[in-house]
Parts: C-alpha cells; sequence; structure tokens
C-alpha cells in the first residue's frame, strides 16, 4: 500500500491548522511594548491554569482526530504508522501557527508514553496511549522523593506484592503537574534487601486512586508548578507493572533518555528568549557600548546558536531510529548554562530595577526569570550530574567512586 506523500501530507497538514489554530504574526521586539513576561517557569493563577489545559485539550484532540497527534505512532494503539519524517514535516508547518500551549503534554508524551511504549503489556497499551496522544489522559513522573534525587536508586516508596496488586505506600515531591494528571509513573522499591538499583520495580497508578494525595508546592517565584505526592497503600494491578519484577533501574534509564531529549532537544517548557531581549535593554539602559557587556551578550547568542545546533544534531540521530544516549546531557547542560548567563547579564544590566519594583516595563519583571533558572539547572538531572554523565560516558573518563552502596 502506498502511502500519502509528504507535499500531500503538509497540505491537509495546513489544511488542518488553517481551521484549528491562528496564524502566527511576526512579532518584532520592542523596548516597552507587549508582555514583559519573562517567566521561566510559567506562573499562573490556578484560574489561568485551568483555562489553559482546556483549550490544550481540545486542540490535542482536533490534532488527533484529523490524524497528527502520533503520525508516526504504531497503528494498533492509535498512530499513523507514517515514517518519523512526516513527524518532522507536521513540526516544520506548525511553526507558522500559533497554537495553544501545550506544556501539560511534555512530560506525558515527552517521557511516560514512550516509557510505556517500550515496557507495558499490550492491553495497558492499548488503554493508555492512545488517549494519552489524543490529550484525554495527562501523566506524571513520580520519581524523585525527599532523600532521593540525584541518587534516584536510594528511593524508599515501598510497593509489597498483594496477590495479583500491589500495595504501595511512600512519598514523592517535585512532581511537575501533578495536580493535572490522570496517571504517574512511579518507581517503587519491591526488594529492600537487594542492592539499591536492583529491586526497584516501575508501575503504571491511577492518579485518582484511593490514597493518592497531591499537595502543590510553593516556589521562591511566587507560582506552584510542583507537588508532593503522598501514596498511603495504594493498590496498582500487576498488569499495570512496567517491565520485570526488580527491573526497574533499566525502565527509569529509558524515561530519563527520554527527559533529557525533551529538555536538551528543545527548551523543555522553558522560555527561550531572543537575543534582542537583551540588545534592546542594553540599549535602552546605555550599556551597549561597554566592552563587557557587549562581550556577554555576543557569548549569549553564540552558546544559544551552538546549544541548537547540538540539540539538532542529537535529535537527528533519535529521529534516524537511534535512542537518545549520553549526549543529551551535552544539550541540557548548554541551555541551563546560557539561562544562568542571561540572568547574570540581566542582573548586571538591570542592577537595583531588578529586586525593587517601580512598576517600570522590562525590568523587575524579569526576576522571576533569574528565580527560575536554579529550578532548570536541577530538572532532569543537575548540571553536576550531566557534567559526570558527559565526563564517564561521552568522553570516557574514569568513573567516579559511588558514594553509597
Ligand atoms: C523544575 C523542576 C521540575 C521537576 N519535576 C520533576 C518531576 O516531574 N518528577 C520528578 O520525579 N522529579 C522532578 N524534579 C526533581 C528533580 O529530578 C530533582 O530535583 C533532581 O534530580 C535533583 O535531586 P535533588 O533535588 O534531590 O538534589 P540532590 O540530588 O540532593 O542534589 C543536591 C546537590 O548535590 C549535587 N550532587 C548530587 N549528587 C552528585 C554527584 N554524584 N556528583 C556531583 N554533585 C552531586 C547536585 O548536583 C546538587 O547540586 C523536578 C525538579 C525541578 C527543579
Amino acid at each position: 500500500m502506498s502511502i500519502i506523500t509528504e507535499d500531500d501530507f503538509r497540505t491537509e497538514a495546513r489544511a488542518f491548522l488553517d481551521e484549528h489554530a491562528e496564524r502566527r504574526v511576526e512579532e518584532k521586539f520592542s523596548w516597552g511594548e507587549g508582555s514583559d513576561n519573562v517567566g521561566l517557569l510559567e506562573e499562573k493563577t490556578p484560574e489561568e491554569e485551568a483555562a489553559e489545559v482546556v483549550a490544550a485539550k481540545q486542540f490535542k484532540a482536533a490534532e488527533f482526530d484529523a490524524g497528527f497527534g502520533w503520525i508516526s505512532g504504531p497503528e494498533e494503539y492509535g498512530g499513523r504508522a507514517l515514517p518519523t519524517a512526516y513527524e518532522r514535516a507536521y513540526r516544520s508547518v506548525t511553526t507558522d501557527y500559533a497554537l495553544p500551549n501545550q506544556s501539560v503534554f511534555v512530560i506525558g508524551l515527552g517521557m511516560v508514553a514512550p516509557t510505556i511504549l517500550a515496557h507495558a503489556i499490550p492491553e495497558v497499551k492499548e488503554r493508555y496511549l492512545r488517549s494519552l496522544y489524543r490529550g484525554d489522559l495527562v501523566a506524571c513522573q513520580l520519581f524523585s522523593e525527599p532523600v532521593a534525587g540525584s541518587d534516584l536508586a536510594g528511593i524508599q516508596t515501598r510497593a509489597v506484592r498483594d496477590g495479583e496488586e500491589w500495595i504501595v505506600t511512600g512519598q514523592k515531591v517535585w512532581t511537575s503537574g501533578a495536580q493535572h494528571s490522570d496517571i504517574g509513573e512511579i518507581i517503587t522499591r519491591t526488594s529492600p534487601d537487594k542492592p539499591k538499583h536492583k529491586g526497584l520495580t516501575m508501575f503504571v497508578v491511577d492518579m485518582h486512586a484511593s490514597g493518592v494525595e497531591v499537595r502543590p508546592l510553593r516556589q521562591m517565584t511566587g507560582g506552584a508548578s510542583f507537588n508532593e505526592v503522598f501514596f498511603e497503600e495504594v493498590r496498582i494491578p500487576d498488569s499495570h507493572r512496567l517491565g520485570d519484577v526488580d527491573e526497574g533501574w533499566g525502565v527509569a534509564l529509558t524515561t530519563l533518555m527520554n527527559e533529557r531529549a525533551a529538555i536538551g532537544g528543545g527548551s523543555g517548557g522553558m522560555s527561550d528568549f531572543s537575543i534582542a531581549r537583551f540588545t534592546e535593554m542594553a540599549r535602552h539602559f546605555g550599556v551597549a557600548d561597554d566592552p563587557v557587556i557587549r562581550q556577554r551578550l555576543a557569548q549569549i547568542y553564540i552558546n544559544g546558536y551552538v546549544s541548537r545546533a547540538t540539540s539538532m544534531r542529537s535529535m537527528a540521530k533519535i529521529k534516524a531510529g537511534g535512542l537518545p544516549g549520553p549526549e543529551m546531557s551535552i544539550g541540557k547542560l548548554s541551555l541551563t548554562k546560557n539561562m544562568q548567563l542571561q540572568a547574570q547579564t540581566v542582573g548586571e544590566i538591570l542592577g537595583p530595577r531588578l529586586v525593587a519594583d517601580t512598576g517600570e516595563w522590562g525590568t523587575y519583571a524579569w526576576a522571576e526569570m533569574v528565580l527560575g533558572v536554579p529550578g532548570g539547572r536541577v530538572a532532569g538531572g543537575t548540571d553536576e550530574i550531566m557534567r559526570n554523565i558527559i565526563g564517564e560516558r561521552v568522553l570516557g573518563l574514569p568513573k567516579e567512586p559511588p558514594a553509597s552502596r
């Protein structure tokens, strides 16, 4: 059977987008005009957030029903089974349109769904994949705990087998988007007597199940994008296990590599600012001729360019059928390094205006970005962990001795 040509596919995509989205208007940045919101972590009121989730879900459903929701996915689970080049073609057509903010789906589609596809039994794939790609369900990642982040294998949430079910008790933390989620990918300890990487098992958990409690965490930026999630004797059917019992570490690695691909391969939901925001600020405050500021601005531009090129190279490997590898850490690290330089430069240009709100356009608004940068350096693996991965797995340097076993 012949497949649709890429040209016809693009025409079809344009027809769909013309009907469901506005054309993007080229925005030229001018100092003092438009919104001065530059937050990294999308701080919103609960009402704004709820309205955005509704719009995101409506668009996702229409996109899926028109055949653009999971272009390269297997047909039996709702995909269109086209080559990955068609995914790229669709993404390139969408750049001409202003789509509703889709960040509520970043974790579910970027990390959880690929892990379900790789490790779940067919019934579970059948049950969740179509609904995730259609946006009917939202998923979160339940990995980090109060005592286990970088050292993920140190998690303590227990899962104990009870016939055809598992009983899960413990606490997760920093769970992005748990407040909107229907399911979560949860890593648990099933064999406490085994070495720590070997006694872990992964599951898909129903976030509406009895015994699950989601509590928002307030950040220093003012918003509450993350949560603590408590599990009190939550029952999970054995069918919802991802991979074998005590083999959860390998499953976690699938998710983590996809996570770094999602963050390093784009901006991972974190805003990517045009260089004009910085150059216009420097002009406005009369420091555009300062050699140190000029050097920093040039460095921000160069870093951004190199970071994008590095990500594109890694993404090309995935699109050619490879798996996200340790090089994803380079993309993530270069993105966060540039965010740090941006924050530092903004601080140097704005001085006290960054910390005292005078109401002046484009000044105190940057405090939200500056306070969000440490979160970017920690999310999806900290800068130090990325450096360890690059040193050991990309450059082949000797391994760091483990802190604990
Ligand atoms: C914006 C954001 C979103 C997040 N979303 C989620 C989510 O949805 N789901 C989820 O499960 N988690 C999430 N997290 C949690 C995140 O994965 C952890 O914060 C991260 O893995 C670090 O763990 P930790 O906070 O326990 O810090 P720790 O691991 O305690 O690290 C503390 C410090 O020690 C350093 N360090 C630790 N080990 C080493 C080492 N071996 N070598 C050198 N330095 C080291 C770290 O770099 C860091 O500076 C999110 C975090 C953020 C900031």
